[in-house]
């Protein structure tokens, strides 16, 4: 099949899988990421650090249908605190996660997802280095391409999506467990399909999942609508100290305002929707202190700056609108260094 993505609204609204809609990754590469999966008893897993439902849902939705196959799996991401982020904690398929040092070395094939380069990996790059062959699944189009295959489809709006049809071609059912992993990863990256990203593709996908019998109503539950009472604190030190500069809106939590109510650093990943509502501003920018000191720097855009190529001059990356990367340096240097990076850009 042809790849085309033209004529995306003039299709008939048939629900049907088509794996190859608007999908440049060539046939060439999935037919040798079958291959390789094919040839090999065991497979190691891998997604970006600080996992998020993309990552970790497309991870585990493809470990279901290993697993299924026979392989033996284990899934993993390379955090020095290795902890599912609460908010993922219903997530099916955990029990086939390992922490890093029970990962394996040198795996002979390892397959990696949502990251969009090499040091996403974090802990796992050394297995990666040592892997015989990485199968790289992403849609970042600042993708490097640092496997020995690489998946990646930048058109996708998730990641979800390019595992959804690597479970389809490997012959797997699309099961509840299945659907709710790939579920979580479409809902978190479109923004509970509210971004610009979200197209019919996305829709026939979810419309799949969602026949499988999953409970929308307790994931977005689970997604967004709850905390420990301490973020709420948290949040209003936050918000105490927003800054709105020109076209820049701006905050940090640190880890002390964290320890005083005992909140991971997981809570804080739906700050930055709070902070991107001012009205006044283009971009927004929240830095979370994580455990060991090291700030990481959400950012978005609501489109006329392109946060990933502020954030990649900045060591990290991301997409167009949402973008970040870590800081070694205090508050006020990082915001020093992002807003020279941001004036050069915009
Ligand atoms: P968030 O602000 O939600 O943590 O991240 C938004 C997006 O920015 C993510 O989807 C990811 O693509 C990208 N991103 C966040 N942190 C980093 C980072 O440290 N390095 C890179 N390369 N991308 C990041
Ligand atoms: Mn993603």
């Amino acid at each position: 099949m042809t790849p085309d993505v033209r004529d995306r609204t003039d299709r008939p609204a048939s629900l049907e899988r088509r794996p190859a809609d608007g999908c440049p990754i060539p046939e060439a590469s999935w037919d040798r990421a079958l291959r390789l999966i094919g040839q090999h008893d065991e497979i190691a897993l891998a997604c970006h650090v600080n996992p998020d439902g993309d990552a970790l849902g497309s991870m585990l939705a493809v470990a279901f249908v290993l697993r299924s196959m026979g392989k033996r799996v284990v899934a993993s991401f390379g955090d020095r605190h290795f902890a599912v982020p609460r908010l993922l904690g219903f997530l099916p398929g955990q029990e086939m996660l390992v922490p890093p040092e029970e990962y394996p070395a040198a795996p002979e094939l390892m397959i990696v997802f949502d990251c969009s380069t090499f040091e996403r990996v974090g802990l796992l790059g050394a297995n990666a280095a040592s892997a015989r062959e990485v199968i790289v699944v992403d849609h970042h189009p600042s993708n490097t391409g640092f496997g020995t295959l690489d998946l990646i489809d930048a058109n996708a709006a998730a990641t979800a999506m390019l595992a959804e049809q690597l479970v389809h071609r490997l012959g797997g059912r699309l099961d509840r467990d299945i659907a709710i992993c790939l579920y979580a990863g479409l809902v978190t990256d479109t923004g509970s399909f509210r971004y610009s990203s979200t197209t019919p593709a996305v829709h026939q996908m979810a419309a799949r999942l969602v026949a499988t019998g999953l409970r929308t109503d307790e994931i977005a539950r689970e997604l967004w609508d709850r905390s420990p009472f301490g973020y709420l604190k948290v949040l209003a030190h936050a918000l105490e100290r927003v800054t709105l500069e020109g076209g820049l809106v701006w905050t940090y939590v640190s880890r002390v305002d964290r320890a005083a109510y005992g909140l991971p650093y997981s809570e804080l990943e739906g700050i930055i929707d709070i902070v991107r509502r001012a009205d006044e501003a283009e971009v927004a920018v929240v830095l979370k202190e994580d455990d060991h000191g090291d700030w990481q720097v959400s950012t978005r855009s609501k489109g006329t700056v392109d946060v990933a190529a502020v954030c990649a001059a900045l060591g990290g990356g991301g997409h167009h609108n949402a973008a970040g990367y870590t800081s070694y340096e205090t508050v006020e240097e990082t915001m020093a260094k992002f807003r020279r990076e941001l004036r050069r850009v915009s």
